[in-house]
C-alpha cells in the first residue's frame, strides 16, 4: 500500500509495472491522515510506502504515526527519502523499516550519475508468517532460511543473494565513485540548497505574478508543523508554485529564464525549472493534470547552489516579462 502523493515515476511503477512484472497490487491512499493506511490494510498487505518529503508537492508525511500503523499490522514501513536526504531527515529514527533513495538527485548531487540505494534498519522480525521468502526455506539457495540464518541482516543478505543475482540492479562503478564523492559534500550542499530555496520561496510569495507557493518551509504551508518536526534543518530545495496566468505564461516563464536550466531532473548543483503541463505531464487529461498537481499554472523548480541574488534576479526578470 502506498501514499498517492508520490513522485510520478513511482506511481507508474506501482500502478502499472509491479502488477505486470510481479503480480503485486498496490492500493493508494491519501497520506495526510495516517488513519487512511490503517483503514485500507487487509491481511494481504505486505508493506506501506511513503515519501518523507514528496516530490514535488511539498507534502510531508507523519512518519511516526504511519510507522505505528505498520507496526500494529506486523508489516514494514518503507520510506523514499530522496528529496529530504539523510541530512534533512533520518526516517529510521522515526520508525521506518527500510529507507530508499534515488542517488541520482542530491546524494550524487551534480546531475551526473543515475543510481539508487536501499537501507535496512535491521529492526524488523521477518518471521511473523507474512514473509515466507525470508522465513521459509529458499528453493533458489539450497533451502536456506534467511531469517533464521542471518537474523537482522536477513533482508539485506536476501537482497544481495537473490535480488541482485536474479534481477541485476547493480550500479556502474563510475556512478558509484561519483556518488561517493558527492556524498562527501552533502551536508554543505543541503545547507545552501535549503537556505536558497527558502529565500526563493519567500521572494515568489511576494511577487505579483505568483498566485501561490507550495513550500513546506513557509509558515503558511499546511505541512509546516510536520516539516519542523521531521525536517528541522530545512524543507528541501524542490517545490512548485502557481502563476496567476495559465499555460501560455508557464511556457513563457521557462523560456524566459537564463540562469535556470530547463530540465526534468532535480537535485543538481544548478537551478532547474520545468512546466509540467507542457512537458512531463503533457499526455494527461485536464482531470489527470489536476490529480497530479500539474495544472497549467504550475511551475516546478529545483533550487541550486548559485548566489541566491542571481537566482532571484533571474526569476524576477522572467516573471516581470509575463506582464
Ligand atoms: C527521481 C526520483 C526517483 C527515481 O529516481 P531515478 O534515479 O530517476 O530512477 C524516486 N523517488 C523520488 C522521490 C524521486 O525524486
Amino acid at each position: 500500500m502506498a501514499s498517492k502523493k508520490l513522485y510520478g515515476g513511482s506511481l507508474n511503477q506501482f500502478a502499472n509495472s509491479f502488477p505486470r512484472a510481479f503480480g503485486w497490487k498496490v492500493t493508494f491512499v491519501d497520506p495526510d491522515d495516517p488513519e487512511n493506511f490503517r483503514k485500507a490494510i487487509t491481511p494481504r498487505t505486505k508493506a506501506l510506502f511513503i515519501e518523507s518529503l514528496a516530490n514535488p508537492g511539498g507534502v510531508v508525511c507523519d512518519i511516526r504515526a504511519i510507522a505505528d500503523v505498520a507496526d500494529a499490522a506486523g508489516i514494514p514501513l518503507i520510506v523514499d527519502n530522496t528529496m529530504a536526504t539523510p541530512y534533512l531527515c533520518r526516517p529510521i529514527e522515526h520508525g521506518a523499516t527500510l529507507v530508499v533513495h534515488s542517488t541520482t538527485k542530491f546524494l550524487s548531487g551534480h546531475g551526473n550519475s543515475v543510481g539508487g540505494i536501499v537501507i535496512d534498519s535491521g529492526k524488523f522480525d521477518w518471521r511473523n508468517g507474512k514473509f515466507p521468502a525470508l522465513s521459509e526455506p529458499e528453493p533458489g539457495y539450497h533451502g536456506l532460511r534467511f531469517a533464521d540464518t542471518f537474523g537482522h541482516l536477513a533482508f539485506t543478505i536476501h537482497g544481495h543473494a537473490i535480488g541482485l543475482r536474479d534481477l541485476g540492479p547493480s550500479m556502474a562503478p563510475l556512478n558509484a565513485f561519483l556518488t561517493i564523492a558527492g556524498v562527501e559534500t552533502l551536508a554543505l550542499r543541503m545547507e545552501r540548497h535549503c537556505a536558497n530555496a527558502k529565500a526563493v520561496a519567500e521572494f515568489l510569495k511576494g511577487h505579483p505574478a505568483v498566485a501561490w507557493v507550495n513550500y513546506a518551509g513557509l509558515p503558511d504551508s499546511p505541512y509546516h508543523a510536520l516539516a519542523k518536526r521531521y525536517l528541522p534543518n530545512g524543507a528541501g530545495a524542490v517545490f512548485t508554485f502557481g502563476l496567476k496566468g495559465g499555460y501560455e505564461e508557464g511556457v513563457r516563464m521557462v523560456e524566459s529564464v537564463e540562469l535556470f536550466s530547463h530540465l526534468a531532473n532535480i537535485g543538481d548543483t544548478r537551478s532547474l525549472i520545468i512546466h509540467p503541463a507542457s512537458t512531463t505531464h503533457r499526455q494527461l487529461s485536464p482531470e489527470g493534470l489536476k490529480a497530479a498537481g500539474a495544472t497549467p499554472d504550475v511551475i516546478r523548480i529545483s533550487v541550486g547552489l548559485e548566489s541566491v541574488d542571481d537566482i532571484i534576479a533571474d526569476l524576477d526578470r522572467a516573471l516581470n516579462k509575463l506582464g
